[in-house]
């Protein structure tokens, strides 16, 4: 069976590793980035720890999958009459079946200066970026800002926020600056952080933030951002530090060829019990519109079904129908404390940090051989030298 997939994330890895068991199947893996991101542990790179745990290449995943070729390219546009895809590099692709798993992007709701000045941490580029700018201002200003603004009190802003204050105190140390006082305000628009999870947990998170030194600020919202301040609910705030974890929003790429997708309210594609459009299309992950949609294991979940509804095809026996499954929710704040969620039971502090270690090593196993996913998963607790070498006050 030659299957075609587009998206290098944890829908479309997972799918393609799941075909590539069976050597008979060809698989083509498209992807615009030639590296596979782990969303979830992105917050601990942006805050000083291994990138080896962030990001891995995809060559070095599909490294022994003689049937899995990589890609590397972006797709615009789909014709499933002709069964094509074209991308931007002005190549066209023919394919057989085909796969969607092409993520989210941010949106920032169209609140002024946001997108121009407001920093993220959903890639590799972005992190670079945050610290590029951290270094300007600790080793070429001298200084330290007078807020660190989080927006965005969901999983992403929550652990970052856990995590900055102590990273910029070691970084201001690096950079050999007077000990000063470093300030981080986690902004949400909501009356409660973490509003998808019980309000037992929101309120222990925030009682755990703050206790780390978090200035927590509920029922807020961002109106606009220039390149020193930003305005949260008619009140300016003195920053040149945003970071915006707050919005997501469907892949363009759907708007772009919408004659062929149907949209449900929240953007995402309408799908059916196997999870194909009615062209017969696959869209799995945060693409899909499905109950659990937006967690990497939602995303991995999809990619088994789709997998294994293509061994059952080849088989020639009946198809599996699509089951949405709750998933886990961990969220670690700090090394030795995490929350954890699932069918109404809730644990926090060490317990939940536990499992939130034993939920990585899963997740990377997942999606690598065993000893690279340990090896991997050992670097979480590495601290890396910053990309940029202070250099000694003047
Ligand atoms: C910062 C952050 C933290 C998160 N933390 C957690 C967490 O702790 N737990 C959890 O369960 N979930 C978490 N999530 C959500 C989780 O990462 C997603 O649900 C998951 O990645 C969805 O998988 P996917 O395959 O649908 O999309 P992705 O993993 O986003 O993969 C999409 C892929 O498509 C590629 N692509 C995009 N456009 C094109 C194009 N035009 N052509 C070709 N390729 C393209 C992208 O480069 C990417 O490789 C987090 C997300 C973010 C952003």
């Amino acid at each position: 069976m030659k299957v075609t997939i587009v998206g290098g994330g944890f829908g479309g890895v997972k799918t393609a590793l799941e075909l590539a068991k069976n050597k008979q199947n060809r698989v083509t893996l498209i992807s615009d980035k030639d590296e596979f991101q782990f969303y979830p542990v992105l917050y601990a790179t942006a805050t000083g720890r291994s990138h080896l745990q962030s990001w891995v290449p995809l060559g070095t995943i599909f490294a022994d999958k003689p049937n899995v070729d990589v890609v590397l390219d972006s797709v615009t546009n789909v014709n499933p009459t002709k069964k094509q895809l074209q991308a931007a590099s002005g190549n066209t692709y023919e394919y057989e079946h085909l796969v969607l798993a092409l993520g989210t992007v941010t949106t920032y709701f169209g609140i002024k200066g946001l997108d121009h000045y407001a920093f993220g941490i959903k890639s590799e580029a972005e992190i670079h970026k945050l610290k590029h700018h951290l270094f300007q201002q600790m080793n070429e200003q001298r200084t330290v800002d007078k807020h660190y603004v989080i927006v965005g009190g969901g999983p992403t802003g929550v652990e970052l926020a856990a995590t900055l204050g102590s990273y910029l105190k070691r970084l201001s140390k690096d950079y050999g600056l007077p000990n000063r006082k470093i300030r981080i305000n986690l902004v949400e628009a909501s009356p409660r952080l973490l509003p998808r999870m019980h309000p037992k947990t929101s309120e222990r998170v925030k009682k755990r933030l703050e206790k780390l030194g978090v200035h927590v600020e509920l029922d807020k919202k961002v109106e606009s951002a220039t390149a020193n301040s930003l305005t949260i609910s008619g009140v300016p705030l003195n920053s040149q530090t945003i970071i915006w974890t707050s919005g997501v929003a469907n892949h363009p790429f759907y708007m772009a060829n919408d004659k062929h997708f149907e949209f449900a309210k929240n953007g995402k594609i309408v799908v059916n019990q196997y999870m194909r459009t009615k062209d017969g299309i696959y869209v799995i992950g945060d693409n899909a519109a499905t109950p659990f949609s937006g967690l990497a294991q939602t995303a991995l979940y999809d990619a088994h079904f789709v997998g294994h509804n293509f061994k059952l095809r080849q088989a020639h026996k009946p198809l599996k129908k699509y089951h949405p499954r709750l998933q886990p929710v961990v969220i670690p704040l700090g090394e030795d404390w995490a929350a954890f969620e699932w069918h109404g039971i809730r644990v926090y502090g060490w317990i939940g940090a536990l499992m939130h270690h034993a939920a990585d090593a899963l997740m990377y196993y997942d999606v690598l051989p065993l000893f690279r996913a340990l090896s991997v998963w050992r670097s979480r607790g590495d601290y890396e030298r910053d990309y940029f070498t202070p250099t000694p006050p003047r």
